[in-house]
């Protein structure tokens, strides 16, 4: 799988190795939020990564943007064939990556986000290693959790809780994750992404091959 790519949209347009960057959190931590602020910023350059889903739509939501709404039956058939770089179940619904949108973005030089569940982040992080970085977002108590999913009043009654529910097993899994971060205040949480972001582009690793050439380049000079 051609999942490693490269980049040159930073590091004074030296190409370097693009990254995967996976946010998960129980529903209601404020992920979508910060999703949200992240791609508003065109500086950090970030495409995407639009699931497809069995869940109906939300209101608010719209198809292609957020989500694209499909059938079980269509569902199955991607998985089957191969079309989905991860999938999982969540709340009862089926929710998968499309693997060829984030193929193409990688070998265009674009770093990808991912709003994606633990389930996820483990089939992504087994096929594309050091390319991929993981941030889990913890909500500041479960009563502020709780309180967003009803603000939110998009779910029926039962929706949410079925989202309680399952947040403490997801809240669980934060060890499996890079980075954790408490949302308790979005523009510090945003801030704490973005400073992750950065200094995982300037890993080492990632600087390939575009460092070579300038280091080459620094050491001839007299
Ligand atoms: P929601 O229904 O609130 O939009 O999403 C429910 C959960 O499914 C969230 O935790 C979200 O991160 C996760 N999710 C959304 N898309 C995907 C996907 O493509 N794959 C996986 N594994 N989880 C997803």
């Amino acid at each position: 799988m051609a999942l490693a790519a490269h980049n040159d949209t930073d590091g004074g347009g030296l190409k370097r190795r693009g990254l995967m960057l996976i946010l998960s959190s129980p529903s209601g931590a404020g992920k979508t939020s910060l999703t949200r602020m992240l791609l508003q910023r065109p500086e950090l350059d970030l495409t995407l990564s639009i699931s497809v889903t069995t869940r109906p739509r939300r209101s608010s939501e719209v198809e292609g943007i957020h989500y694209e709404f499909i059938t079980h039956k269509r569902f199955e058939q991607l998985r089957d064939e191969g079309e989905l770089l991860e999938w999982a179940e969540v709340h009862g619904n089926c929710y998968g990556t499309p693997r060829e949108p984030v193929e193409r973005a990688l070998a265009q030089g674009r770093d990808v986000l991912f709003d994606i569940d633990y389930q996820g982040t483990q089939q992504v992080k087994a096929k594309a290693g050091e390319d991929v970085v993981t941030i889990f977002i913890l909500p500041p108590s479960m009563k502020e959790l709780k309180s967003r999913l009803e603000r939110r009043a998009e779910d029926s009654g039962e929706a949410i809780a079925s989202r309680l529910a399952n947040a403490a097993n997801e809240i669980r899994r934060w060890r499996l994750y890079d980075y954790v971060l408490i949302n308790d205040d979005l523009q510090k949480t945003f801030r704490e992404l973005v400073a992750i972001l950065t200094a995982e582009r300037s890993r080492a690793v990632r600087q390939t091959p575009g460092i070579e050439a300038f280091v080459e380049t620094l050491l001839s000079e007299k």
